[in-house]
């Protein structure tokens, strides 16, 4: 079968490859037809993440239909239409009972390397699922491949982030970063009842969007304190989501929160260890939340929203290519050319 492998830094190859089996009595195996590049798949694409061997199979955003599951899967059948999580989670250990998936003691991630459990990636034809019964989702009719791909990852991923930034009603919302993460953040934070979503970014084309989504956009280049100040009656934001992954990011966003104000990050850092602003923190009493989006726990909410069309973020996606063209895909996407990629398999 084909499928996106890693081959080096700035370097993917659709490779021929063995097709995978199920191996455990709780997996499936699903057939993709709707995969997708996400800002995370860059991080291993810069040569940031290690433990990603040459030859690894990539990718995590995907939507198929179920071909085959083991004799323990018991809420997905055979020609099934499937979201998958990025992570896995078994559903049985304590964190799963508590309803903490990504903390699932046998957690892994697709397509991120041997830190990560090892677990081949989903820019595939075909992919092994562990623990199907948690890690997939059925597709509701009404929805579209592409809408359910947003549930599985970034859509999700936003969603947690917002929950987490603890939003009350009539507040406004600095959002750091807009890309596709970033722009889901903005349509979520609406959704817990941000009056006002502020997004910063330096990608033109990016802020538009924001714009489009009814966020006030801030140029990071140009004085963004001052801007977002501006906006606050000097106080700065009661909530900053941040959705970038870097020092300069969870800098600004400690200098954006207002006193007794929220930082929720998405961002995945990569770096053991960054600067924290103790006193500045102390100062503030402010409250600083990060983390891996717990996907399963939030299928529900987030493709109910989808439904009833309160998130839509097919409007991010700006390019659809075929599996084949995939290298295209991250070159575009690492240029900040493209927004979305979706990849056809
Ligand atoms: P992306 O790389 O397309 O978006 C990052 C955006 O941040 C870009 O638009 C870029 O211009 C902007 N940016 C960079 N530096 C900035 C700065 N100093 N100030 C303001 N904006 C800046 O990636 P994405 O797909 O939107 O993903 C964003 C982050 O979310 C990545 O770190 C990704 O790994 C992470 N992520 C986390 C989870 C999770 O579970 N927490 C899940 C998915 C993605
Ligand atoms: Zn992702």
């Amino acid at each position: 079968m084909k499928a996106v492998t890693f081959t080096g830094t700035r370097q993917v190859r659709v490779a021929d490859v063995a097709e995978p089996k199920v191996q455990e009595p709780h997996e499936a195996i699903v057939r993709i037809n709707t995969a997708a590049i996400c800002g995370s798949d860059l991080h291993l694409y810069h040569g940031r993440l290690t433990g990603v061997e040459p030859g690894t199979i990539i990718g995590h955003e995907y939507v198929g239909i179920v071909e085959e599951v083991g004799s323990q899967v018991s809420s997905i059948r055979p020609g099934d239409r499937v979201v998958g999580s990025f992570h896995t989670a078994c559903g049985h250990c304590w964190y799963c009972r508590q309803k903490l998936y990504s903390q699932c003691v046998h957690c892994c991630l697709f397509g991120c390397g041997t830190r990560f459990g090892n677990l081949p990636g989903t820019q595939a034809e075909l992919a092994r699922i562990p623990h199907a019964d948690f890690t997939l989702h059925p597709v509701p009719d009404d929805l579209s491949d592409e809408q359910a791909l947003f549930a599985g990852d970034i859509l999700s991923t936003a969603y947690f982030c917002a929950e987490r930034g603890n939003i009350q009603p009539g507040d406004t919302v600095a959002v750091v970063g807009c890309g596709p993460v970033g722009l889901c953040v903005i349509q979520c934070a609406k959704v817990f009842g941000a009056a006002r979503v502020i997004a910063l970014d330096m990608v033109p084309a990016r802020l538009q969007m924001a714009k489009d989504l009814g966020a006030d956009p801030v140029d990071v280049g140009e004085n963004p304190i001052k801007a977002v100040k501006a906006l606050t009656g000097n106080r700065g934001a009661d909530v900053v989501l941040e959705a970038v992954g870097s020092e300069a990011t969870l800098k600004l966003a400690f200098q954006l929160a207002r006193g007794f104000g929220t930082i929720s990050a998405a961002g995945v850092f990569t770096e053991e260890a960054l600067p924290f602003p103790a006193g500045r923190s102390f100062a503030k009493d402010l409250t600083l939340r990060v983390g891996m989006a717990n996907v399963p726990a939030q299928f529900h909410a987030v493709l109910e929203l989808l439904r009833a069309g309160r998130i839509d973020p097919t409007m991010l996606i700006t390019h659809t290519l075929s599996l084949n063209e995939a290298p295209y895909g991250y070159d575009l996407f690492d240029r900040k050319e493209a927004v979305k990629v979706i990849l056809k398999v």
